[in-house]
């Protein structure tokens, strides 16, 4: 692939499309208007799962699938390349009611998803720091994702960074593009106060932020922030050995002893402040499942601004109309899981290969109808 591409952002997916065109032979530069990877992509959690995945479209499951089963091999080369570990792990996730059972066990056994329920008794051993009286009342169980995996996102991030730049990617960080300069339904250039920039294609990966960047060529596609806030603990060894989830609480435990909790949903513009009462509110939900909660100071809390799109579904492709322009923007609360399939999605439609499942849902955001 012989293309000189600037990719605007470098979060997770700006980092993963990247590099997916660098292994393609592509010429690449990002350019992030801070630092790279310090925004939502720093500041998720780093399931590798919708939190309950019957619940999504299934451009939502086709995506997310066949992402979370890039993983393992796309770690362990970021792992030997970089020396960074982003601690992959297959921990588990355990989902206290509420939850529709009958829906969850049709759509695990038409996907080949094992699901195993977990007894009171099961949980006072295995998870034994819960309170059992969070599981389903009348049948005294929860369910259980054997298969659920996670990674460390900061890590993730460094390694992927670092992968990039020795497949020899040019990052310039401190390089806000303004907006894109067109004539002729073609980029000429990028405004920004950092020099110019002409390339063959450009591909908005700007998270929250893309649309701002296109401006009026956005067209119809509603990418917008909303806010997550996490809450982190330092334990001197797991306090559970899964993922919990409960609504949309979340515990996230890391091999060191550190445990996340998130996280809210909450619509406040680019407002990235922390506030008090959603840290109360973590805490309250996170401590009624884990009691040992009440006695741990809070090490950390942050924010981050998910891209949010309509249905978690992201816009993948070529613009409609600015035919050297792409995007690989909104996905919401899954960009992390979402990140090796939605790059070789958008370098498959640059290159013309053929592509793993079908991508129309992923334009569907312009709505050029
Ligand atoms: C609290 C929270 C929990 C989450 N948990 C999970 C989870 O467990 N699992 C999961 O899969 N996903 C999770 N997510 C969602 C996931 O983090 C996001 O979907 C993903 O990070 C989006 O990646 P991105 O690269 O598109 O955006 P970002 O990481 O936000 O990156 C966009 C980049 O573009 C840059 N940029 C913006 N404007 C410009 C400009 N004008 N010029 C140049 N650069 C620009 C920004 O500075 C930024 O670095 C979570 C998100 C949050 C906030």
């Amino acid at each position: 692939m012989k293309q000189d591409v600037i990719v605007i952002g470098a979060g997770i997916i700006g980092l993963a499309t990247a590099e997916h065109l660098l292994v393609q032979g592509a010429k690449v530069t990002i350019l992030e208007r801070n630092k790279t990877g310090q925004e939502s992509s720093w500041a998720g959690g780093g399931i590798l799962s919708p939190l309950f995945p019957w619940r999504y479209s299934d451009a939502v499951t086709s995506l997310t699938s066949y992402s979370a089963l890039q993983f393992p091999e796309w770690v362990s080369v970021l792992r030997e390349t970089s020396g960074i570990d982003p601690e992959y792990e297959i921990s588990g996730m355990l989902i206290l009611p509420p939850y529709n059972e009958e829906t969850a066990r049709r759509w695990c056994s038409m996907r080949g998803m094992k699901l195993e329920q977990r007894t009171a008794c099961d949980i006072h051993s295995i998870h034994a720091a819960v309170t059992a009286d969070r599981m389903n009342k009348a049948q005294n169980y929860a369910l259980f994702l054997p298969d659920v995996a996670q990674v460390r996102n900061p890590r993730l991030l460094r390694a992927l960074r670092s992968r990039v730049e020795l497949l020899g990617g040019r990052i310039i960080e401190n390089c806000a593009v303004s907006h894109l300069k067109i004539t002729d339904r073609h980029i000429q250039s990028l405004a920004t106060l950092c020099g110019e920039f002409p390339a063959d294609n450009y591909i908005v990966c700007a998270g929250a932020w893309s649309t701002k960047i296109l401006g009026i060529h956005a067209l119809k596609l509603d990418i917008k922030p909303v806010k997550g806030q996490m809450l982190l603990f330092k334990f001197d060894t797991p306090p559970i050995p899964a993922i919990i989830v409960q609504n949309d609480l979340y515990l996230i435990p890391r091999r060191d002893g550190h445990l996340l909790i998130g996280s809210t949903l909450e619509d406040a513009g680019f407002d990235k402040q922390t506030t008090t009462a959603a840290r109360d509110s973590l805490l309250e939900q996170a401590q009624a499942i884990l009691p040992a909660l009440e006695k741990m100071p809070i090490k950390q809390h942050w924010s981050g601004l998910r891209p949010a799109s309509l249905e978690n579904i992201p816009t993948i492709g070529r613009h409609p109309v600015i035919r050297n322009l792409l995007i690989n923007s909104g996905h919401f609360r899954y960009g992390v899981t979402m990140a090796p399939a939605s790059a070789e999605i958008l370098v498959n439609e640059m290159t013309g290969a053929a592509q793993p499942f079908d991508t129309a849902p992923y334009q569907a955001g312009w709505d050029t109808n």
